[in-house]
Formats: C-alpha cells, sequence, structure tokens
C-alpha cells in the first residue's frame, strides 16, 4: 500500500488527518530569504525543515514550489526573447529542475524521519498569477498547457499527490484539478477565502463545490487566509460537501513580498482553534503562512484520537 493509499483509507473512515505548516515563512525565520526557494542553495535546510514537520507528525507534507512556475520567472521580463537576452542563462529550465528538486527533498525527509508511519508527499502547486489576485488569470487555454506542464513535472519526481492551494477562482481550480487528474496524481484543491468565506472573485464555496465534485478532488480545503475568516470558509464548505473539508489558516500579516511573525497565535491557542475545527467537521487540519512544526506538532499531540 502506498504512502497516499493509508492516508486515503484513513479520510474515508473518517479519521483526521495532519498537514504540515508553513514553508516560505519558516525559511525566513531560519535566516534565508525565500526568494529562489532555496532547493539547489541550501538543499539541508530545505529537508531539514521537512523532516521537522514530519517528526512533528505530519501526515502530509508539502514541497518547497509555491509559485514555482516558468511564468513566474518570465513575468520579470518584457517578453521570452529580452529574458533569453538579460537573464541568467538557466531560466528557461529552472522552474522544471527546482520543481524535482523540491519533490526529492520531501521524499529524502519522508525517508529519514517518518520512522514507519504513512507520510505522503504533495506537489504544492498554484495560482499561475499572483495567489490574492484572480483579476490576472491567464486565459484556459494558458492554464491548461502550463498546469499539465507543471503537473507532469510533479508526478514524473513522485509527489503522491497535489496540493492545489490559495486557489482564487473556480475555472482556475478546475483547470488545475483536471491536469493534476490526467497527470495520473490524486488532487486536494484549497481555496483563499475572505471574510464571509467567499473566493476572491466573490463566487461562493457552495458554487466551487459543486463544480469541482465531479471531477474528483480527494479534499477541499481553505487556506492562507486568517483563522477567522477559513472558519467562515470551512462552515460552507462543509454544509456542501459530501467528502472530506480542510483548512489551514495563516497567521502573522504579509509584509510583501514576505511576512511579519506575530504572536497572536502561538501553538496552543492554534490547537485550540483547531479543536473548533475539527468538532465543525474539518478532516485535513494544517498551517499556512506564519505556522511552524511547532505548531504542527501541537496539532499532532492534541487531536489525534479526539475527532468523532
Ligand atoms: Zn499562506
Amino acid at each position: 500500500m502506498s504512502a497516499y493509499d493509508a492516508i486515503r483509507e484513513r479520510l474515508a473512515a473518517g479519521e483526521l488527518v495532519i498537514l504540515d505548516g508553513a514553508i516560505g515563512t519558516e525559511i525566513l525565520r531560519r535566516d534565508l530569504s525565500w526568494a529562489d526557494h532555496q532547493v539547489l542553495r541550501h538543499p539541508d535546510k530545505i529537508r531539514g525543515l521537512h523532516e521537522d514537520y514530519v517528526r512533528a507528525g505530519a501526515d502530509v507534507v508539502t514541497t518547497n514550489t509555491f509559485q514555482l512556475a516558468r511564468r513566474s520567472l518570465l513575468n520579470h521580463f518584457r517578453d521570452r526573447a529580452h529574458m533569453r537576452h538579460v537573464g541568467a542563462p538557466d531560466l528557461d529550465t529552472r522552474a522544471d529542475r527546482f520543481l524535482t528538486a523540491a519533490v526529492e527533498l520531501a521524499r529524502e525527509a519522508r525517508d529519514r524521519a517518518a520512522a514507519g508511519r504513512s507520510v505522503a508527499i504533495a506537489g504544492a502547486v498554484t495560482t499561475l498569477e499572483w495567489c490574492f489576485r484572480p483579476d490576472l488569470a491567464p486565459s484556459e487555454e494558458e492554464m491548461r498547457a502550463e498546469y499539465r506542464e507543471i503537473m507532469d513535472v510533479m508526478a514524473r519526481a513522485g509527489a503522491d499527490l497535489i496540493l492545489l492551494e490559495t486557489m482564487n477562482s473556480i475555472a482556475e481550480a478546475r483547470v488545475g484539478l483536471e491536469a493534476a487528474t490526467e497527470a495520473g496524481l490524486p488532487c486536494w484543491t484549497s481555496f483563499v477565502c475572505d471574510e464571509r468565506g467567499r473566493l476572491f472573485t466573490g463566487e461562493s464555496l457552495a458554487d466551487a463545490v459543486r463544480a469541482l465534485e465531479p471531477l474528483g478532488p480527494d479534499v477541499i480545503m481553505v487556506n492562507c487566509a486568517p483563522p477567522a475568516d477559513c472558519t467562515a470558509g470551512l462552515r460552507e464548505l462543509v454544509a456542501a460537501r459530501r467528502g472530506p473539508c480542510g483548512l489551514y489558516p495563516h497567521i502573522g500579516r504579509f509584509d510583501p513580498p514576505e511576512w511579519l511573525f506575530t504572536d497572536e497565535y502561538p501553538p496552543p491557542r492554534y490547537l485550540q482553534e483547531a479543536r473548533r475545527w475539527a468538532e465543525m467537521g474539518a478532516r485535513v487540519i494544517g498551517g499556512c503562512c506564519g505556522t511552524t512544526p511547532d505548531h504542527i506538532g501541537a496539532l499532532a499531540r492534541g487531536l489525534h484520537g479526539e475527532q468523532a
């Protein structure tokens, strides 16, 4: 049985699954810049961070691949010719190489730290343009080609599933989910939501559930919004969906391009919130920006065995 089959069985049995916490902010906290993901320059640091999440009790660890896509690199230039003219020589192939390296680091961390537990590797993929700006989304045709390219690399590198995260529209989530399925990977889909629990397009999570469920995502979640906003989103999700729902809020404040750390949600308070989310019906709980292995450790110790 693969690591992900075991997770899927637990979800089917109504058990709680713990997702890991933040990668980007945790790299900052460890005194590295997040700018180039550090998968090739400091592989030991990234692998070590994944290991910390595995040891803390995460059942699913996510790769350090947020917005790691050819488009994100190309967006800095006038066009592809300009990128080739003035850009670093490896930009055309960098996204694919970094995606592959990032999946390998997460797999190595599992091998070192799982100690016989089933831990699945989720390839993290987000919107092709900025996750808080659905108005910038490319055409569906462009999305389809670009997501397919990313999902194929993730599949070849050995990801167990795709975590489509911080999605801001039903249309882009649907195309991403279809691309993951075509690449042969199970998919969890997570949306960023506002304080009313709505997508940033104004679409409702109930509509998102109706649009996505026929495509068979294993879990639908909300993430990268404050705990109260994600709680509102979770309420909408649980009311609309038959299958597993989940959430992983951020804590702290966004200070572009990085994050300000605050002490509003130390691990014990985060666990308190998480108990409420489990009671509301969440079956996957983790942490987004600002959360640490200590937060995930608190969830794993405090929540396992407590769900209905
Ligand atoms: Zn986040």
